[in-house]
């Protein structure tokens, strides 16, 4: 099977020339790239200062994506010839969101928010994510398909796809992150199907907040403009409800509580809301738990894919603490003498420790075994941790120093 890579032409603005001709550039620009025509799989090229005035101009970024189907054994590196190559092009939207709000005389409660896509906000998110098995491009794939499936009619009672994700795990697994990246990657892969896309974030939690007399009106008022918003076929529509545990735990409390009217009214006007933007066939649910047992709402026990994200990996942890160092080294933050850190294969478990790996390598799978049990989100603080509580005071902390100081923020931490 020809194996395919994805590449990410993101522009600086709209610009009028044709998809082709970007490409000719951006192809040239790859092929002296490196001599050997050799690039790094999932990474992001930002950094265009050595070329022409017309190419900075136009160019924002470079995403370079993974092979496709993924071969077992993943080097880091990339021959471009060897493979297929999927083009994508297109431009940022920089307005960030919008919110839907309704006043009351307390002040203003947000329902949801309205985010275009591909957006600014999102941008990197998905390349930051680092799961095994292959996970995320499961997801990925998984959702093409159902938008594909939907977009040629196919029938839903015949091949059974109700367009609803569901990501759980404990808090802080990237669950959120993930539906948000699944959605702007989904519109810049789409454009052919959908030539435009939008996540809206429905804040169940605002809505259960206060005032359940007033809340079933809400609810019908916000998605009747959501109603509206789908009509538009060519429009990806992403539905991403955060911890939809909470319509449970509202409807549960109520039952068992002394006024359990109204708040079931509102469970319901939104789960019946929710059914009928679903029959839209440019709508995709997303939704998350940090619940692992199963919750008693008819559209998640639909859902065509229930993924449990857990806590990261010691390869994952590699990852994720590997991308706050570049950053940091990138920002002249912290310093180094041209070391080069290990490349790590996220599904390859355990990391040895090698005789011959640099020593700052080797201090660093420490920290990621150490930092075990934390999640995705505490990691990615521990950077932030280690900079303000344990280098006292140094400035430009050399990174052998640095790690020293990550170290005593996972024992902190832990
Ligand atoms: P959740 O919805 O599961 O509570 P979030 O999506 O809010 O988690 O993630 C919190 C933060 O932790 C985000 O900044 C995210 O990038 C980071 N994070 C969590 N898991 C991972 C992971 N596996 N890889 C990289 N970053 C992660």
């Amino acid at each position: 099977m020809c194996s395919s890579v994805d590449i990410e032409i993101v522009l600086k603005s709209h610009s009028y020339l044709s998809k082709s001709i970007l490409i000719a550039k951006v192809q040239s620009y790859l092929a002296k790239f490196k001599v050997e025509n050799y690039l790094e799989k999932n990474s992001i090229i930002s950094d265009f200062s050595t070329e022409e005035d017309s190419f900075t101009s136009l160019i924002h970024s470079i995403v370079i994506g993974d092979v496709s189907p993924i071969p077992v054994n993943k080097g880091k590196l990339l021959d471009l010839n060897a493979h297929k190559i999927n083009w994508y092009v297109y431009t940022l939207d920089t307005d960030g969101p919008t919110t839907q709000v309704q006043a009351d005389e307390d002040g203003e409660i947000t329902l949801a928010t309205h985010l275009t896509l591909p957006s600014k906000e999102l941008f990197t998110l998905w390349e930051n994510l680092y799961y095994e098995d292959n996970i995320k491009e499961n997801i990925l794939q998984y959702g093409k398909t159902m938008m594909e499936f939907s977009k040629k009619g196919i029938n839903a009672n015949i091949i059974s796809c109700n367009r609803v994700i569901l990501l759980h795990g404990p808090p802080g697994t990237g669950k959120t992150s993930l539906c948000k990246a699944l959605a702007q990657k989904l519109c810049v892969q789409m454009r052919d199907v959908y030539s435009s896309g939008v996540l809206i974030e429905i804040n169940s939690h605002s809505l259960f907040s206060k005032w359940f007399s007033e809340s079933g009106k809400l609810v019908t008022n916000m998605f009747s403009q959501i109603k509206e918003i789908c009509e538009n076929s060519n429009l990806l529509v992403c539905v991403l409800m955060d911890e939809v545990e909470s319509l449970a735990h509202a409807r549960d409390q109520s039952i068992s509580g002394n006024e359990p009217s109204d708040a079931v009214r509102v469970v319901n006007a939104m789960l019946t809301q929710i059914d009928q933007i679903k029959k839209c066939p440019n709508v995709l649910i997303l939704a998350t738990s940090n619940m692992t047992e199963a919750i008693d709402l008819a559209f998640v026990d639909r859902a065509d894919i229930k993924q449990y994200l857990g806590l990261p990996s010691v390869p994952a942890i590699y990852k994720i603490y590997h991308s706050c160092l570049v950053e940091l080294l990138k920002a002249n933050v912290i310093k180094c003498q041209n070391e080069k850190f290990e490349t790590v294969n996220i599904n390859r478990q355990p990391i040895q420790l090698l005789d011959d790996m640099q020593e700052h390598s080797k201090q660093l799978i420490k920290i990621c075994e150490a930092s075990v049990q934390l999640s995705g989100r505490t990691l990615r603080k521990i950077p932030f941790l280690a900079y303000a509580l344990f280098i006292n005071g140094t400035k430009n902390p050399d990174l052998r120093i640095f790690l020293d100081a990550m170290d005593k923020a996972v024992e902190k931490e832990h």
